[in-house]
């Protein structure tokens, strides 16, 4: 079994493709080593590694021993040290790597190899003793924090004393003896408060840091993290053993990590930040504010310290072209992690980098346009349901306001909330339906939870690729960092800005993660203008669909929305929805509680008008694109009051005696809604409310034809059917009223009569049911609900603890159950399209804007798929690279 990738000085065992095994760094650090980049010399330990571990009693397998010990063999040779030395030691760093990124959950030891000897050595060789003792009290430092499990705090605790202690305000400001006596204070520390010596034989900190590196695996931060992101726990780690190189070594040293375009815009433009004479966790930790790689950069962030290429000039320009090189080979962003040695470059990491939607759109196409790429790449780069990014709304550029701070615009868009403190709080809150805004001086992985929670996030300290500003943009929110002048006041809870402006916990205040403002109060917001690439990829991913998008739109505002994202049509019109609004609830009521045919027939007279009104003006939105109109499906009881309060008012309102309203309410009461007198039921029991919709829908398509010129392409769609002759009986009575008013008019209408499949039986006879329906609309919705025997209404309180608890994986009213309802699915087309080749099939749950169910609706045949308009961008672009 081989335990040991190798890599370094030109070649390497594995490559990128090997990521399942390497993980991701490891196996990118290979693809770097074997393109010739100056990458030190290391070994990959793979991640079957991590589960051997774990299934053995958490102990290293002996033959692993072995070959990592050839593996730094030859380090030694590649480098000139060795391991342990007493003249030029070798020092290791040791660091996880997952297959799929997970930054800063699982642990690093740096510094690997020093002891009370190698130190000296180090010193010696370095003509800097200073630098010795400072790396030896970090490794202590991180080695105790990571595999002794010595909270950090307590170091720093020592650190920050002895600073106090000499009236140093830097670490920087302590001198080599300093150093010296707080590596002995730590090693005191760790012999009186844990009984433990500080070990000194580099092989067993070696193997103890290796097995504490597969340990974190385990921790509970990355377990949130995987399960927020779905990554198998079988996965595991892979661990890199690589030769250190020190990027704190004087002032010709630096380390920092870029951005090969700008990960906020993507702009075309070398993105980072440095740090002089600083380890490389300094750059990421945020503790030090950053200086920028570009003399550009440097500029538009105004900052007067120098950038990498006024300070590094040739060391630059080799980076610069590795870069280049990068992007090139790999065809994509790249991120980055570099560190300069003396004036020597090496780079010690490569991946894609994260971005923003809106940035991951303009490289795409950009790509395109560069030769990188092809079209179909570019659709398929963008991950659908992150578009929900660019469909936030941005701050009204007319309106007034008051900017009291300003930072790093670190991920765009912007949102109002009130502050919180810390990450606890943002989750209570958003549990309470509060929005929030998370103000912490810095954030660490802890705090994932509660940036999860908030609307926006906003931080006192660090960079753009600070912690806060990472995981922002991977989240989708917005972010401003390093707004230095403000000042978390946490004791007080208070956040005091410039001008003597105070504002208190519960404040509201509107971050903008765009420009990088802090403004007081709830400033208005704009809709985003979606034109430029968005509109270019749009047009590439129309291009690679097969199915069509359509929008659910119940009001004419949902349809020139779901229209102006480029809906095809109207996939389901729940008509139910018209009838809140304005007077017409008090008709509907005036309906339900008619004692007879006759006084319902009266109120529907009144209903009628406003009904084909309605539907005129969704025809004319739609210009001849198809529109799919349902029957009434609710329970009546649902437009009638409910609490003693509402019906004695409405009582009054319709001069009604109050306790008779009661009685009818409690006559249409049911104990089971969702299974109850709904959908189609109702047009049985009363016809004649179907038979008024029908009118309004036929009239109003013979209204909108003359209107607009265009013929109406009009779909009737009857709810929740179980048998073939309830969808006879209703159909019928749809095909009477349009004869009638076909007669009355003088004008030809062209309909189709379908039905929703929304129930287990329905969906088993659709052979049947295809003898009467010309379409199918997936009901999801229903059909989850019936197919699991899960009332929709009350899912929420036991879902979320089966998905704590791995019965099953995802909520399956949000992403199709493909097994269970996804079977009914495939089951009822096929046997739908037995009796009628040409059936036109649909979906219009919620599912219908799910990228993951859209993709299984591709693979079933589905002639389109409709959502809520906000999606249907999402939904054309999962649609596409379904279909790529
Ligand atoms: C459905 O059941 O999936 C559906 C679209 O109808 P509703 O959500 O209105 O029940
Ligand atoms: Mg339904």
């Amino acid at each position: 079994k081989k335990w040991a990738y190798r890599f370094g000085g030109g070649t390497a065992e594995g490559s990128v493709a090997d990521v399942a095994l390497l993980g991701g760094k490891g196996a990118n650090l290979a693809e770097m080593a074997s393109l010739g980049l100056p990458v030190p010399p290391g070994l990959t330990i793979p991640a079957d590694a991590c589960s051997w571990y774990f299934e053995n009693g958490r102990c290293l397998p002996e033959d692993l021993k072995t070959q990592v010990l050839e593996g730094i063999t030859a380090m030694e040779a590649e480098t000139g040290r060795s391991f342990g030395g007493s003249a030029k030691p070798l020092l290791l760093s040791i660091r996880s790597g997952a297959r799929a990124s997970m930054p800063g959950m699982m642990d690093t030891v740096l510094n690997l190899g020093l002891n009370d000897e190698t130190v000296q050595a180090l010193g010696h060789d370095a003509s800097d003793a200073r630098f010795a003792w400072d790396s030896y009290r970090r490794f202590i430092q991180m080695y105790g924090d990571v595999v002794m499990g010595i909270d950090h705090e307590v170091f720093e605790e020592i650190l920050e004393d002895e600073k106090a202690r000499h009236g140093h305000d830097y670490d920087t400001d302590l001198s080599a003896v300093q150093w010296q006596h707080v590596v002995a204070l730590y090693k005191k520390m760790i012999e009186e408060e844990f009984g433990e010596t500080f070990p000194q034989d580099p092989h067993v900190q070696l193997w103890g840091a290796i097995a504490a590196v597969f340990a974190s695996w385990m921790n509970p931060r990355a377990a949130t993290y995987r399960m927020l992101h779905r990554i198998p726990e079988a996965w595991g780690t892979a661990v890199n053993v690589q030769a250190m190189v020190f990027g704190n070594h004087g002032s010709s040293s630096a380390t920092g990590v870029a951005f090969t375009r700008n990960p906020s815009t993507g702009e075309k433009a070398l993105y980072g930040e440095f740090l002089v004479n600083a380890q490389g966790e300094d750059v990421v930790a945020g503790i030090r504010t950053p200086q920028s790689l570009t003399e550009e950069g440097r500029q538009a962030s105004g900052s007067e310290k120098p950038s990498m290429e006024k300070l590094m000039p040739e060391t630059f320009r080799e980076f610069v072209a590795i870069c280049e090189r990068l992007e090139t080979h790999y065809c994509d962003m790249q991120d980055v992690e570099f560190t300069v040695e003396r004036g020597k470059l090496w780079m010690l990491q490569t991946r894609s980098g994260k971005r923003t939607t809106r940035a991951a759109m303009k490289i795409a196409v950009d790509m395109v346009a560069e030769g990188l790429i092809g079209e179909e790449e570019a659709v398929a780069r963008i991950e659908p349901s992150s578009l929900d990014q660019l469909l936030h709304p941005t701050i009204d550029p007319r309106v007034e306001r008051t900017v009291i701070g300003s930072g790093l615009p670190a991920s765009p868009g912007a949102a109002v909330g009130e502050i919180v403190f810390t990450a606890e709080e943002a989750v209570a809150a958003e549990a309470g339906g509060r929005k929030v805004i998370l103000v912490r001086v810095e954030t660490s992985p802890e705090d994932i939870h509660g940036m999860h929670a908030a609307e926006a996030i906003l931080t006192t300290r660090g960079g753009m690729t600070s912690h806060a500003a990472v995981v922002a943009r991977g989240m989708g929110i917005p972010c401003v960092v390093g707004a230095g002048t403000m000042r978390v006041d946490l004791r007080n809870e208070q956040l005091i800005c410039p001008g003597g402006i105070v504002l208190k916990k519960g404040d509201i205040i509107t971050v903008d993660g765009s420009s990088g403002h802090v403004l007081k109060g709830a400033i208005a917001m704009v809709q985003p203008e979606l034109s430029g690439d968005f509109a270019r990829l749009m047009d590439w991913a129309d291009k690679a669909r097969r199915m069509r998008v359509r929008t659910n739109a119940d009001t004419p505002q949902d349809a020139r929305a779901g229209r102006s994202f480029g809906a095809e049509g109207i996939g389901l019109c729940r008509t139910e929805h018209m009838f809140f609004e304005g007077d017409r609830i008090h008709v509907m009521r005036e309906m339900i509680l008619a004692e007879d045919e006759a006084g319902r027939r009266a109120a529907l007279v009144k209903l009628l008008p406003m009904q084909r009104s309605d539907f005129v003006e969704l025809f004319s939105i739609m210009h001849g694109l198809p529109v799919a109109i349902r029957l009434l499906d609710p329970p009546l009881h649902e437009f009638l009051p409910k609490s003693d309060e509402e019906i004695d008012e409405v009582a009054r309102g319709m001069d009604m005696e109050p306790g008779l309203l009661r009685r009818r309410v409690e006559a249409l009461h049911e104990f089971n809604p969702m299974l109850g007198h709904r959908g189609c039921r109702l047009a049985i029991s009363y016809p004649e409310i179907a038979e008024m919709q029908a009118r309004a829908i036929f009239e109003a398509a013979v209204e909108a034809g003359r209107e607009t010129g265009e013929p109406v392409t009009l779909e009737i769609l009857v709810p929740l059917v179980a048998l073939r002759a309830e969808l006879d009986y209703v159909k019928a009575c749809i095909d009477g009223v349009a004869a009638e008013v076909v007669r009355e008019t003088g004008v030809e209408i062209a309909y189709l009569a379908g039905t929703m499949i929304e129930l287990p039986r329905a969906a088993l006879r659709a052979h049947v049911i295809a003898e009467t329906a010309e379409f199918f609309s997936f009901g999801t919705n229903d059909l989850t609900q019936t197919t699991f025997g899960i009332s929709r209404d009350d899912a929420a309180s036991f879902i979320p603890t089966y998905q704590r608890k791995g019965i099953i994986d995802q909520d399956p009213f949000v992403s199709l159950d493909f097994d269970g309802v996804g079977e009914l699915i495939r089951l009822a087309s096929d046997r739908g399209r037995q009796t009628r080749p040409d059936l036109k099939l649909g979906i219009c749950g919620e599912h219908g804007g799910d990228p993951a169910s859209i993709t299984f609706c591709e693979d079933a045949g589905l002639d389109y798929v409709s959502c809520s308009p906000f999606r249907v961008p999402i939904a054309r672009l999962a649609a596409a690279q379904a279909a790529i």
